[in-house]
C-alpha cells in the first residue's frame, strides 16, 4: 500500500543502507561493516507484486566488490573465530531482542518486495527470530565429547570448531526466515559468512544485516553481496569460501550442489517440493478441510511446504465438493512473485484442463480491485488428476491444490514414494495405526500427523530428503550446528616423572 511504500522510503537512508538513486531506492552492498553503493554497470528493477511498479533497484555486484566482500569475511574470521564463545552468544542474545523490536518494519519490507500479507510476513520474520533464539544455546550446542583414561594417564576429547567463511544463497519466498537459517547459525559457531539474498527480494536481508551491526557484530563478520549467476558461481569457486547453504529451486540447487562440492566444499542444498496430504475417511472432517485449504493457498501457495497435492482416500473422496465450498470470497491470498511466475501458474492449470483433469475452481481470471495489475492468481481446485499429468508432476508453487484419487492407504503411500520430492507431506486420520504405518512407509522428510505443514521447529532440523534435498547435514538444530562446524579430536597423556618409558616403542598400541 502507499502507506507502507512511504513509511518504507522515509526509513530507507536511515535504516537499511538504502540511498535515493534515479528515482527509485537503490539497494546497497554491506562491505566491512559499510552500507555501500555499488559500482556497476548492471542492475535488477524490484517490482510490487501488488502492483508491478519499480520500488527498487538492485546492483549485480562487481568481481571486484566481491572479492572485497569475501576478503572482508577472512579477515575478520581471524579474530571473530578466537572470540569467546560467550561473547558471540551475548551479540545474537541482543540481535533477537533487536528483530523482536523490529518485527512490524521487517514484515512491511517483505509485503513491499515479496507480496504475502503482512500478518504473514510477521509469521515470516517469527519463524526466522526462533532460530536465532536457538543460536543463544550455543554453550549447550557445541560441546565437544571426551572419555578419560583410554589407557593409563591418557583422555581423548573433541572440540567443535568453526570452518572459516561460510555463504548463503537464499530464495525470494522467505525473505527474512531463511535468510535466519544461515548466517545466525554459521556465525555464532565463530564463522565469518557472506550471504547473497534473492535479487527479488533484498530489502529485508540488509535491514537484517543492520540489525546485526546494531547488536554488536563487529565488521566484517557479515558481509552481503548481490547478483544473480556471476555471483553464485563466484561463491561456487572462491577458495577462501569452505560452505554453502542453498535454498530455492531444484535447477539452481543442484548446480550449486555439484559445483560447490566439486570445489571442495560443503554444501546443503534445499531444494523444491510436490507434498501430498493424505486424507483418510476416518479424519475430523471439517478440521481437515479447513487445513488442507489453508495448507494450499496459504502465501499464495509459495511455500516449500505448500501441501499442494491431496490424496482422497475411499469414502473422504465424496468430500470434493465440500472442499471447493471451502474457498471464501475475499479470502487473504497475495500476488505471486512476478508477472512471469503468473504466466506459469495459469499455463499449468491450463494443462490440467487439456490433459482430462478438471478445473473445479478456477483463480486463472480474479482481479483486485484496485491492483488489477498484480501478479494475482485465486486460489484453484483441479480434480480428477492423475499421477502423469504435468500439473501433477511439476511443482506449481502458486495457490492450486491438485487432488487426487486413492482406493486404500497403501495405494496414497505407493504415490507419495513414487514421486521425486520428499520435502513434506501430511495425513489426516483418527487412526494411531493408519498415521504410525504411513510415517514408517513413506519416504519423506517430514510427515505431519494432522498437522498440515509440519516445518520442525529450531531444535529439530529441517529435514527434507531425496528429490528435495542434496548433502548429509541438514538446516538448523544439531545438523546445523554440525554442519557449520569441524571436529578436533585431541589424545592427550599426562605421565607422572617416574612412568617414562625406558625404550622406544615400535608397534601400534594395543
Ligand atoms: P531460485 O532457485 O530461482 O533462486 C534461489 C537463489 O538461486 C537466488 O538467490 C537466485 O539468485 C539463485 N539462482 C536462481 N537461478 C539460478 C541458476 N540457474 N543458477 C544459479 N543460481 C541461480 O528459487 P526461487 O524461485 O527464489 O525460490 C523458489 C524455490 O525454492 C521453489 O522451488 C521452492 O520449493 C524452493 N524452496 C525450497 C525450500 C526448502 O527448504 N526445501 C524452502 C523455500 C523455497
Amino acid at each position: 500500500s502507499t502507506l507502507v511504500r512511504s513509511l518504507v522510503k522515509k526509513r530507507v537512508p536511515l535504516q537499511m543502507g538504502r540511498m535515493c538513486y534515479s528515482s527509485v531506492p537503490s539497494t546497497k552492498l554491506f562491505i566491512d561493516g559499510k552500507f555501500v553503493e555499488s559500482k556497476s554497470s548492471d542492475w535488477l528493477d524490484i517490482h510490487n507484486p501488488a502492483t508491478n511498479e519499480v520500488i527498487g533497484r538492485v546492483p549485480k555486484a562487481t568481481q571486484e566488490e566481491m572479492l572485497a566482500a569475501v576478503d572482508s569475511c577472512s579477515q575478520a574470521y581471524k579474530t571473530w573465530s578466537e572470540t569467546s564463545v560467550l561473547a558471540r552468544q551475548q551479540i545474537f542474545f541482543r540481535y533477537q531482542q533487536l528483530i523482536k523490536d523490529n518485527i512490524k518494519e521487517l514484515a512491511k519490507l517483505i509485503t513491499l518486495e515479496q507480496g504475502k500479507t503482512l500478518a504473514d510476513a510477521e509469521g515470516d520474520v517469527f519463524r526466522g527470530l526462533q532460530v536465532v533464539e536457538h543460536t543463544c544455546s550455543v554453550t549447550s550446542l557445541m560441546l565437544g565429547e571426551t572419555l578419560p583414561s583410554l589407557t593409563k594417564d591418557m583422555d581423548t576429547y573433541t572440540y567443535r570448531l568453526p570452518i572459516g567463511v561460510c555463504a548463503g544463497i537464499a530464495p525470494f519466498n522467505f525473505p527474512a526466515m531463511i535468510p535466519l537459517w544461515m548466517f545466525p547459525m554459521g556465525m555464532v559457531c565463530g564463522n565469518t559468512y557472506l550471504l547473497k539474498p534473492s535479487e527479488r527480494v533484498p530489502g529485508c536481508a540488509m535491514l537484517l544485516a543492520k540489525l546485526l551491526q546494531d547488536a554488536g557484530a563487529p565488521d566484517g563478520t557479515l558481509n552481503v553481496i548481490h547478483g544473480q549467476h556471476d555471483a553464485v558461481n563466484f561463491i561456487c569457486d572462491h577458495p577462501a569460501i569452505k560452505a554453502i547453504s542453498f535454498v530455492g529451486s531444484n535447477q539452481a540447487g543442484e548446480y550449486i550442489y555439484e559445483r560447490g562440492s566439486k570445489n571442495g566444499k560443503r554444501v546443503q542444498s534445499n531444494m523444491g517440493a510436490k507434498n501430498h496430504g493424505v486424507v483418510m475417511p476416518d479424519a475430523n472432517k471439517e478440521n481437515t478441510l479447513n487445513q488442507l485449504v489453508g495448507a494450499a493457498f496459504g502465501a499464495a501457495g509459495q511455500r516449500c511446504m505448500a501441501l499442494s497435492t491431496a490424496i482422497l482416500i475411499g469414502e473422504a473422496r465424496d468430500w470434493l465438493p465440500e472442499l471447493v465450498e471451502r474457498d471464501q470470497p475475499g479470502a487473504d491470498v497475495g500476488p505471486l512473485i512476478s508477472p512471469q511466475a503468473k504466466e506459469r501458474v495459469n499455463s499449468l492449470i491450463q494443462t490440467g484442463v487439456e490433459e482430462g483433469a478438471k478445473v473445479l475452481l478456477d483463480g486463472r481470471d480474479v482481479k483486485v480491485k484496485g491492483y488489477e495489475n498484480g501478479n494475482f492468481v485465486g486460489p484453484t481446485i483441479i480434480g480428477n488428476v492423475t499421477t502423469d499429468m504435468t500439473c501433477y508432476k511439476e511443482e506449481i508453487f502458486g495457490p492450486v491444490l491438485v487432488v487426487l484419487e486413492a482406493e486404500s492407504l497403501d495405494d496414497a503411500i505407493e504415490i507419495v514414494n513414487s514421486n521425486p520430492y520428499g520435502n513434506g507431506t501430511a495425513i489426516f486420520t483418527t487412526n494411531g495405526a493408519a498415521a504410525r504405518k504411513y510415517s514408517h512407509e513413506v519416504d519423506v522428510g517430514q510427515i505431519g500427523v494432522n498437522v498440515p505443514i509440519p516445518v520442525p521447529l529450531p531444535m529439530f532440523s529441517f529435514t527434507g530428503s531425496r528429490g528435495s534435498f542434496r548433502g548429509d547435514t541438514n538446516f538448523y538444530g544439531k545438523q546445523g550446528i554440525q554442519f557449520y562446524t569441524q571436529i578436533k579430536t585431541i589424545t592427550s597423556q599426562w605421565k607422572a616423572e617416574d612412568a617414562t618409558l625406558k625404550s622406544p616403542a615400535v608397534t601400534m598400541p594395543t
